[in-house]
């Protein structure tokens, strides 16, 4: 009888075990993301006159709406060609993954990065930072501007923290995916693709350029530049 209880448990559990984890079915396919459009941290007039309501509509609920979806369908027909065991185009639907993927988190720091009431200079720590490793804040905004302005085509300029070198710089980013510093975590970034400022500057990018520097959020920035020095990288040690 008591033998009996015991394989009863040890089916249950094991049951329960198949039901939880699907890597017991031979075609299981792994893990699909669910992504959805990160909500805007304020309204979509918030940002006026730099940023025009009708841009920022735009640009959030069409354009990062758009990659959203992108992304989900990237994830999508990877799993099937997961499932299926099907590998021809799987290099097609990763440059989608990482197309769309990018232009996804690279808008959700850019409207996080901004707000109203904001702009002036950064201080503390990321202050320090910035004056180490350009020399002084107006050489950095300098080199960001500039770097924004010669972006060929479309893309963005980026602060970023490269944890193995432990420093700051900037990079232009191509497309949304294209170009990056590998390892290294967007801070801050600026998008210049011309649908976020041809409604209200047109052709005139180095005007866009110049009037977002007053919705920059420095304390957001800050932010970001802390949780990305959470990770430090183990250093290779040499051993003889
Ligand atoms: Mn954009």
């Amino acid at each position: 009888m008591r033998l009996y209880f015991a394989l009863i448990a040890v089916l249950l559990i094991s049951s329960g075990a198949a039901q939880s984890a699907d890597i017991s079915k031979p075609n299981n396919g792994g893990t699909v993301m669910k992504h959805e459009l990160t909500p805007l941290p304020y309204a979509y007039n918030a940002l006026e006159p730099y940023i025009s309501e009708e841009i920022i509509k735009l640009h959030h609920d069409k354009h990062q709406a758009a990659y959203v979806a992108g992304l989900n369908k990237a994830e999508e027909e990877l799993e099937k060609a997961r499932v299926a065991g099907d590998y021809a185009v799987i290099s097609y639907w990763e440059r989608q993954l990482a197309f769309n993927g990018s232009g996804d988190l690279l808008h959700t720091i850019f409207f996080k990065n901004m707000a109203p009431n904001a702009g002036g200079e950064p201080n503390g720590d990321l202050l320090d930072q910035i004056k180490k490793d350009f020399g002084s804040f107006e050489a950095f905004k300098k080199q960001f501007s500039s770097s924004a302005a010669t972006v060929e085509g479309s893309g963005w300029a980026a602060l970023v923290w490269q944890p193995e070198y432990e420093k700051l710089y900037i990079t232009q980013i191509l497309n949304h995916q294209n170009n990056e510093l590998a390892g290294a975590q967007p801070i801050l970034v600026l998008d210049v693709w011309e649908h976020a400022y041809y409604l209200q500057y047109q052709n005139r990018r180095a005007d866009w350029i110049e009037n977002w520097w007053n919705v920059v959020n420095w304390s957001d920035v800050s932010k970001n530049l802390s949780a990305a020095r959470s990770y430090v990288p183990e250093k290779v040690s040499v051993s003889m």
